[in-house]
């Protein structure tokens, strides 16, 4: 079977094949949050799409290193470290320790190594005296700039030619000086310091001054993967210009290609509408949990739409979602109590049908569908004849949990006292002493476990 992505870079799908030559190992790069403020659902959803992607190479038995930075020096974080009156490092640590605790929540698997901008300074530096020696800079007024026209191919990934092409057929764009006016997106690589940037700078081989941010990625991601890697990502809105300026820098400095596979999430919006704080429909995931909603739900609503569509979120839709996972928990925790019977479940079949969906680009509803068929059979098989490879059904779905991290495999620990109720309550039903079945049941509800009745005579859950 043939894993395929969907490529930004030549915007096609194409078999996913690793630098590696033994064929094994995945090198993936992410652009991490900015840590200036706790970071919202549309970020979240970003990286729940790394971490389904992760998670689906390492299914497919690759072994994946994954590397995401935290942007912690630019315009945004110097800003508000100054109006908390905090110094940039106190200011942002918060906000990564936020994040951390953000990404724990969700059970989002943690990068191999998270490398923060202001531990790269030296890197970026190199980089950029490596563009400067083969002219692919310039300096004005203490800030060194990338000179785009000295970039071949400069807006490959963000098909700026196909664009203008476009442009020009729709016969809009017709003045050639329009496009060549595109020299002004020249861009910083290195800011000259001024006033309100405060203490924070770094005196280096370029002048007083701090890093633009694009350079932070290159720099970092080539420190920890090399100069070529598999696998970059990041959310739509970074195509351009940051990842297409993270290419234009790297490539000029090595003289390779870079990163053979771009794959970029579309966006979150919530009700049809682009979030923001001032339409009031901005949220994080501590607005979520404090109105009550659980993480696994907010997991499952930002996995469950394949990452190249726009998501609309619906906080209504969060409430239906419990539902849905019960069916995980339910068959998890009838499968743990059944008595073993008849019916081969016929699990192989299941795990390759998911592996197909999942190959193709990661089409998530087509993988989802097969987990639930696959738990339509397995309780129709407990409530006819019983399962005979009760083992091998519990592995295959912990299998296919490795991907989608929302089920629990932990057998619920039913204190003696609750049981010891249950089994009277059982005897009860079978003396048909109903009002002593009926207040038994009441005692069960109000320690705060639910009585379930099935064919082996009861099931106990937290309610
Ligand atoms: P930032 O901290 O703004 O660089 O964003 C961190 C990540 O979240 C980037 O990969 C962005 O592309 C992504 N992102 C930002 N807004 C949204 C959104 N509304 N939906 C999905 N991804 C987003
Ligand atoms: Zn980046």
């Amino acid at each position: 079977m043939t894993l395929k992505f969907f490529n930004t870079l030549g915007r096609e799908k194409k078999e996913f094949s690793p630098i590696d030559k033994s064929g094994k190992n995945v090198s993936m790069y992410s652009c991490g949050p900015t840590v200036y403020n706790y970071v919202h659902i549309g970020n979240l959803r970003a990286y729940i799409f790394v971490d389904l992607l992760k998670r689906y190479l390492k299914f497919k038995g690759y072994n994946v290193k994954h590397v995401m930075n935290l942007t912690d020096v630019d315009d945004k974080t110097i800003r508000d470290s100054q109006k908390e009156e905090k110094s940039l490092k106190e200011f942002t640590e918060f906000y990564s320790r936020a994040f951390m605790e953000d990404i724990k929540a969700l059970n989002i698997l943690l990068p191999d190594v998270m490398p923060k901008a202001t531990d790269h300074i030296k890197e970026m530096v190199e980089l950029i005296e490596r563009m400067k020696a083969q002219g692919k800079t310039y300096e004005k007024n203490g800030t060194t700039y990338c000179k785009i026209t000295e970039v071949d191919g400069y807006g490959e990934l963000a098909c700026l030619d196909c664009q203008q092409l476009k442009a020009n057929a729709d016969g809009r764009l017709n003045d050639a000086d329009e496009y060549e006016k595109d020299d002004a997106r020249d861009f910083a690589l290195w800011k000259a310091y001024e006033e309100k940037d405060g203490d924070v700078f770094w005196e280096t081989s370029l002048g007083k001054g701090r890093p633009g941010w694009h350079i932070e990625c290159s720099a970092m991601s080539t420190k920890h993967l090399g100069e070529q890697f598999d696998i970059h990502t990041g959310g739509v809105d970074l195509i351009f210009p940051h990842h297409t300026n993270e290419i234009a820098q790297t490539e000029s400095a090595t003289g390779k290609k870079w990163v053979n596979y771009w794959l970029h999430n579309a966006h979150l919006i919530v009700n049809g509408e682009k979030m923001s704080k001032s339409l009031g429909n901005f949220y994080t995931l501590r607005d979520l949990t404090t109105k009550g909603y659980d993480p696994r739900s907010i997991r499952f609503e930002l996995l469950k739409t394949h990452y190249r569509v726009q998501l609309d979120f619906r906080e209504d839709e969060l409430k239906q979602i419990p539902d849905t996972l019960n069916k995980f928990d339910e068959v998890i925790s009838k499968l743990n109590s059944a008595k073993s019977g008849e019916t081969n479940i016929d699990c192989k079949k299941f795990l390759l049908e998911f592996e197909e969906e999942m190959d193709d680009d990661l089409n998530i509803s087509g993988g989802l569908a097969v987990v639930f068929d696959m738990i339509k059979e397995i309780n129709k098989s407990i409530d006819s004849d019983g399962i005979k490879n009760k083992e091998e059904v519990i592995d295959a779905l912990k299998k296919l949990d490795s991907v989608l991290g929302i089920m629990s495999f932990d057998a619920e620990e039913i204190p003696e006292e609750i049981v010891s109720l249950a089994d009277r309550r059982l005897a009860a039903k079978k003396e048909r002493d109903w009002a002593a079945a009926d207040k038994l049941r009441d005692e069960i509800k109000s320690k705060g476990y639910e009585i379930l009745d099935d064919k082996e005579g009861y099931r106990l859950k937290k309610a």
